[in-house]
């Protein structure tokens, strides 16, 4: 048996329980006379694996309720391995695997993708898979990764060199990706830009913008530590959401915040603006601090309708809007990879340095793990890694 962090749905509920639940689950292994597929998955040992906003909103049960349930029910059982962002070692491949990928072999080190996509449907037969539309998402619709040893198809792999990047970091690819997917959608060189929410992917963003020449980065958030960080990682202005007000105000743009980007943009507002929080709110800040014809990038999740007062002003200020899901595969990665390789643009040593505090407080083995630690450092650190296997 082998250490996991779990949720089930039966027997703790999704409602009436909270965050992640370690149990010991049977030890994952390629059966290829049962499961034909087995011969194009792989055995990975994970040595790290990260905590994101998706996995907070598993945590707290806010976001995708339905999509985890559903599936559960679909593959008529209870019990979900959790998480998606990792990094490990394959210990076992499948017969074809090695014929199949290039660089894909035991004892490789590798990351993945958290999107496992059908290869069928007309996206994927496109190279669009990102937008796969029978696409299931480890830790979410299938098992996921916070495990000692899980099971991956092999074609979700992107094998990793520590030598370039520090396994810590490595582990990092998926949501870096994220961010890696939103600036590359935009050109915001000689832009100036606005992210709200100013969290792990946020501040990957403003890493992102930075490196690739915008000329003014406005990053908003409610947590003052954070603003503190996205001002260390080259935000140029930063501006605190009133907290009283965000209990309060779940659907309007705040006025006080909008006003300030005015007076940043010299009354224009922004080129660019980036919503990477999820709320309601924050995607009508979004709308009020851009531009007219300026781009918005839409980019959380939240379980639940949104209300856009004024839905008119959407088309008479000519917005284009780009809507974020996953990453492109393996297009991003390959980004991802060479702006993390480069070890002049300073962006690893800003994600280890100043977002992970070199691994003080933010690394929490998987033998220590327990609900009250998880929630002491989630309050602490944006960005999470559970220390899962030597
Ligand atoms: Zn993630
Ligand atoms: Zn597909």
């Amino acid at each position: 048996m082998i250490s996991a962090l779990t949720l089930d749905i039966k027997t703790d509920g999704w409602t009436t329980s909270r965050g992640f639940i370690k149990r010991q689950i049977a030890m994952p292994e390629l059966d290829e006379t049962n499961n034909p597929v087995d011969a194009l998955s792989v055995i990975v040992k994970v040595k790290y694996a990260g905590m994101c906003g998706s996995d907070r909103g598993i945590w707290t049960r806010v976001a995708f309720t339905e999509m985890f349930a559903g599936a559960l029910a679909k593959q008529n059982k209870t019990l979900r391995i959790l998480g998606h962002e990792f990094v490990g070692e394959v210990v076992a491949a499948g017969s074809l695997v090695e014929s199949t990928y290039y660089d894909i072999h035991i004892g490789s080190n590798v990351s993945g993708d958290s999107h496992v996509t059908c290869g069928k449907c007309y996206q994927c037969r496109l190279g669009e898979e990102e937008v796969c539309q029978d696409q299931a998402i480890l830790g979410i619709s299938t098992d996921g990764i916070y495990a000692e040893y899980v099971k991956i198809p092999a074609k979700n792999l992107w094998a990793v060199d520590f030598n370039r990047i520090r396994p810590e970091i490595c582990a990092l690819f998926d949501p870096f990706g994220n961010a890696v997917h939103a600036l590359t959608k935009v050109d915001v060189r000689g832009a100036r830009v606005a992210i709200f929410g100013a969290g792990q992917i946020g501040m990957f963003a403003i890493l992102l913008a930075r490196h690739f020449g915008a000329s003014k980065i406005i990053a908003v958030d409610v947590n003052p530590a954070n603003l503190a960080l996205a001002k260390q990682l080259g935000a140029h202005e930063t501006i605190q959401i009133d907290p009283s007000l965000a209990k309060t105000n779940l659907y309007d743009a705040d006025a006080g915040v909008i006003k300030k980007i005015q007076e940043l943009t010299y009354d224009k507002g922004v080129d660019v603006s980036l919503e990477m929080a999820g709320f309601n709110s924050s995607v009508n800040n979004c709308i009020e601090a851009t531009r007219f014809g300026g781009q918005i990038i839409l980019f959380g999740i939240k379980d639940g309708d949104f209300t856009i007062p004024h839905f008119s002003r959407m088309i008479v200020k000519g917005f284009t809007l780009h809507n974020i899901i996953g990453r492109q595969i393996f297009k991003t990665w390959q980004i991802a990879q060479r702006v993390l390789s480069d070890k002049t643009n300073g962006i690893q040593d800003a994600m280890w340095n100043v977002i992970m505090k070199q691994g003080n407080g933010t690394i929490i083995p998987l033998s220590e793990f327990s609900s009250e630690l998880v929630e002491a450092k989630m309050n602490e650190h944006p960005k999470l890694v559970f220390a899962i296997q030597k």
